[in-house]
Parts: C-alpha cells; sequence; structure tokens
C-alpha cells in the first residue's frame, strides 16, 4: 500500500469518524431551519453519525432534498421534510459521491424520489466503487445489504442543469473539480441561496484525497461569482458570502504554504512531525480569516498538496480508483 493510497484512506476514514471535526462551538445537530420561505437547512449531526447536512426546497408539487446523506442520515432528513411539507420528495441530490453525501440514494429511491447529479458524481462512483462501500464499517451502510452504493438515477453533463415549475428556478452547477471531480451546487436566483456541497464547508471539514487542491480556489470564486444572500455548506453552519470568501482564502494559504516549506526544503515526514509539534499551523503562515478551517486534520491536508505540488497533478489522480 503506497503512501497517497494510505492518506487518502486515511483521509476518508477520518472524514467519516469526523476527526476533522473541531470546536462544535456553534453546532446544531440535527435542527432544522428555514432560510426563505419553502427552503431549508437541516444540521446534521457529523459528530456522532457521520451526517452532512441537507437542503429541503418546497416546488410546486414536490420537494428538493440536497444530499442524499448516509442511510441513516437519509431517514431523518426525510422524516423531518415530512413534517416541514406533505408534497412527495421528487428528487434527491448528491453534491459528490463521498458516502456521507451519496450512500443513502438507495434509501431515497426506494421511497419513490430519483436520485439526480452532475454526470461526475457517477463517474466518481464508478471510479471508486465498490471498494469504499465495502470498507465502510457502519450498520446503516449494511442494513441495505447490496454489494456497492447505488448510483445516481439521472445525471446531467451540461450546466446549468435547471427545473423551473413557475414557482421556483432551481440551478444545479458544476463549476469544476475541487473536492471531487464531481462536485455539484445548487443556486436558487430569486431567493440569493447557494448550497455547496463540500466544496464549500463552514469549519475545519475540507478533505482533499480525492480533490484538485490547486483548482479548488478557481471553482470556489467561480460558484461565488452571482448575487448571493445565504450559503448552505456540506457541513458546518449555514451563513452568508463570509464562508465562500474564507473557504478560498484557506485553500489559496495551505497552497501557498506548503509551496513555501517545500522551497525551504521540507519533505512530508517533515510536514508530519510539525503537524506532530503543533508548529505546522504557523509555519503555513494563514491568515485570521483562514483560521475556521484549520483543524486536526492540518498535516493530512498540507501532505496532500506536497503531493499534488511534487507529482504534478490533481490528488485526486494520484490516488484515485486504487
Ligand atoms: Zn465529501
Amino acid at each position: 500500500m503506497n503512501r497517497g493510497r494510505l492518506l487518502l484512506l486515511g483521509g476518508f476514514a477520518a472524514l467519516i469518524v469526523s476527526v476533522f471535526f473541531t470546536s462544535g462551538i456553534t453546532a446544531q445537530p440535527n435542527t432544522v431551519q428555514q432560510i426563505v420561505p419553502g427552503v431549508w437547512f437541516r444540521e446534521g449531526d457529523i459528530k456522532k453519525e457521520g451526517h452532512c447536512n441537507n437542503v429541503i426546497i418546497e416546488m410546486k408539487d414536490y420537494l428538493i432534498i440536497m444530499d442524499a446523506n448516509f442511510p441513516s442520515g437519509a431517514r431523518l432528513a426525510a422524516a423531518d421534510a415530512k413534517k416541514l411539507s406533505s408534497k412527495p420528495i421528487k428528487y434527491v441530490f448528491d453534491s459528490h459521491h463521498h458516502g456521507d453525501h451519496a450512500y443513502g440514494n438507495a434509501v431515497w429511491t426506494e421511497m419513490g424520489a430519483t436520485t439526480l447529479a452532475y454526470a461526475g458524481v457517477a463517474q466518481e462512483m464508478k471510479r471508486y466503487e465498490p471498494k469504499r462501500w465495502l470498507e465502510t464499517n457502519r450498520p446503516d451502510v449494511k442494513e441495505l445489504n447490496r454489494t456497492t452504493a447505488e448510483p445516481p438515477k439521472q445525471t446531467f453533463d451540461t450546466t446549468p442543469f435547471v427545473l423551473d415549475d413557475g414557482t421556483r428556478r432551481v440551478e444545479f452547477h458544476f463549476f469544476g473539480w475541487a473536492h471531487t471531480r464531481g462536485d455539484g451546487f445548487i443556486y436558487l436566483p430569486k431567493e440569493q441561496v447557494l448550497a455547496t456541497g463540500d466544496a464549500i464547508a463552514n469549519g475545519a471539514f475540507n478533505f482533499m484525497g480525492d480533490g484538485h487542491v490547486a483548482n479548488w480556489p478557481k471553482v470556489v470564486d467561480a460558484a461565488g461569482n452571482r448575487q448571493i444572500k445565504h450559503v448552505l455548506p456540506g457541513h458546518g453552519r449555514p451563513g452568508s458570502t463570509e464562508i465562500i470568501v474564507g473557504q478560498g482564502k484557506f485553500m489559496r494559504e495551505i497552497y501557498a504554504g506548503v509551496k513555501g516549506l517545500m522551497k525551504a526544503g521540507k519533505s512530508v515526514d517533515d510536514i508530519q512531525k510539525m503537524g506532530m509539534a503543533k508548529t505546522l499551523e504557523a509555519a503555513l503562515k494563514f491568515s485570521p480569516q483562514s483560521k475556521n478551517w484549520i483543524g486536526d486534520g492540518l498535516a493530512e491536508q498540507a501532505i496532500v498538496v506536497h503531493e499534488e505540488i511534487t507529482q504534478k497533478k490533481p490528488h485526486g489522480e494520484i490516488s484515485g480508483g486504487k
């Protein structure tokens, strides 16, 4: 097993067991809040359950849910959606292929919903599954008794893909490879709501193993380049454009910081040691605005950047599908 693979699996596991989770000061797991009329944000319990956040969007005759979540998270989100509206859940949008966002797909389709994603999500699943599914040690995944993840039933490859029933326009976007090759966003132009999946998180939740770190801030900028009042991240609390600005800044700074360390001759092992000695954060020279994105996963993230720069290709291509 090479280092890249170890890192990838380590990072994936870390995300699931939420090692990345740091403070939790303002976390409000399992709560639902209305963002604008007919749009709700449900905060997942990442700490205990590894769940992602969900967004519930009410259309004239149906509901759209963002992110399938893990199976247990899917059931919680579906139950809450039922309390909010008697309309059927028609679409469930997978922002990307990771288990905490897409392994609940089969739960939703069994309820009669259509799982929907950018084509890159289905391609990522092909690349990484069934390996990760089989390695996932969670009762809610095992109980589904499936041999692999259920891919999204409907995909689109030109964006934005739009659903507009006269009451609301919902745009599904892909702005490039950041967190994964499939990173999908939802944008509601009238309500100025941007739901981001994990390409933009509010806190130290950036798993980079499948990512393209050099391109990540460009995706963040592209997503942010529109009228936005409300930002609904895949993990962490909702907010406004400060989340977009901070996420972009953190990505640029960790990349530049690692580049600087490499110029000073620092190896992957050096970075690991600096992480353990708690000197890494200072050495990477973050600005105060990046603080919210810095957590226990910092050394691992810095190593991903180091590998991406050394091997001159997106990290997801280094470790992808192995
Ligand atoms: Zn993810």
